[in-house]
């Protein structure tokens, strides 16, 4: 008989964690699936320094540990290593399709799978993130005083976290390839007006440099002269896009711009489906409103749980 549970909980990052510690206190029938480790992508975070309860910091390494440890604490089953390839969200009851073969169907079933940073594919950034190379100015700004550093893109997100980043760097050279930023025209004219930022135009990276301390530098392209430049710095932010991991997730669950639309509750348009983390449609993307996202996600849960069985 295909296994059936009360809960399943879809990604093991900080929202799927911490909606699985709600869900063992709760004693709900669940199981949680993870294609990797548990952790997400704190797993690959070198440093967290706003996760609140830990004054001195810490890796994001051990906040996974300690995490996993204390869902584990309450009895959740995490299971490792567990793709799903498919969610069939207009059966009763709602299945998901695992990579390995076979399926587990569910009465609730909360989505946290995530997102990923888009990334530049240059030689040098894959060695060198966490060591110069970042996509979160929110997280890692505070790392770069009194630097110069650089910001590639010309979205919103790039040019505003641009102007933040001025708050720390001593210079912030904003690259973007084409002649104009993409950034709404408010935004523009803040970056424009700031006089700790220097925009450089139909520019790309061809390579970030390093030396022991990390990133030493980027060899830049003009695409209009193709002249090549070099420019030192120590800190390199790329910021053109997020990227959801929406590919098992089918057409009938409503999303914009590929990241799942929720209400307060984190309920999706699809009964008994909860979204949480970084794979809602939302502005801030961090640890803490994704375990916080993770919570709620549970109690709607239980909510539909308990409203169902009467
Ligand atoms: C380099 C970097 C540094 C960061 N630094 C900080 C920081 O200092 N502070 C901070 O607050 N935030 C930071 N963030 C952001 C933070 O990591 C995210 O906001 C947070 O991890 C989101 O949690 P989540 O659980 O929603 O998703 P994720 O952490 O992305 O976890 C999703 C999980 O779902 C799993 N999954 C996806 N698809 C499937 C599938 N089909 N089957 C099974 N499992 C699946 C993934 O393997 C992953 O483990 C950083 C992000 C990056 C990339």
């Amino acid at each position: 008989m295909a296994e059936h549970r009360q809960l399943v909980i879809l990604g093991g990052g900080p929202a799927g964690l911490t909606a699985g510690l709600y869900a063992s206190r709760a004693k709900l029938d669940c199981v949680m699936l993870e294609k990797g480790m548990p952790g997400g992508q704190v797993m690959v975070t070198d440093w967290i320094d706003n996760y609140p309860g830990f004054p001195e910091g810490l890796s994001g390494f051990d906040l996974c540990e300690k995490m996993t440890a204390q869902a584990k604490r309450f009895g959740l089953e995490i299971r490792s290593g567990v793709e799903v390839t498919g969610v069939d969200l207009e059966s009763e009851p709602r299945k998901l399709i695992l990579a390995a073969g076979g399926e587990i169907s569910c009465d609730s079933l909360i989505i946290a799978t995530g997102a990923r940073p888009n990334t530049l594919g240059v030689p040098g950034e894959k060695e060198l993130t966490g060591r110069g190379v970042s996509y979160c100015a929110t997280c890692d700004g505070p790392f770069f005083r009194d630097q110069e550093i650089a910001v590639i893109g010309g979205g919103n997100t790039a040019v505003q976290e641009a102007v933040y980043l001025t708050k720390f760097a001593k210079k912030v050279n904003l690259i973007h390839r084409r002649d104009e930023l993409r950034a709404t025209r408010i935004v523009q004219e803040q970056a424009m007006a700031n006089p700790g930022i220097n925009i450089i135009w139909d520019t790309v990276v061809q390579e970030i440099k390093s030396d022991d301390s990390g990133v030493s530098g980027l060899v830049l392209e003009n695409v209009k002269s193709g002249a090549k430049s070099e420019l030192t710095l120590s800190g390199v932010f790329v910021l053109i896009g997020t990227i959801p991991n929406n590919e098992m997730l089918p057409d009938c669950i409503e999303l914009v711009d590929g990241f799942i639309n929720t209400d307060a509750e984190m309920r999706t348009n699809i009964p008994g489906v909860m979204a949480a983390g970084d794979i809602r449609n939302k502005e801030v993307r961090q640890v803490i409103n994704g375990a916080g996202e993770g919570a709620v996600a549970e109690m709607a849960a239980e909510h539909y749980l308990s409203r169902r069985a009467k």
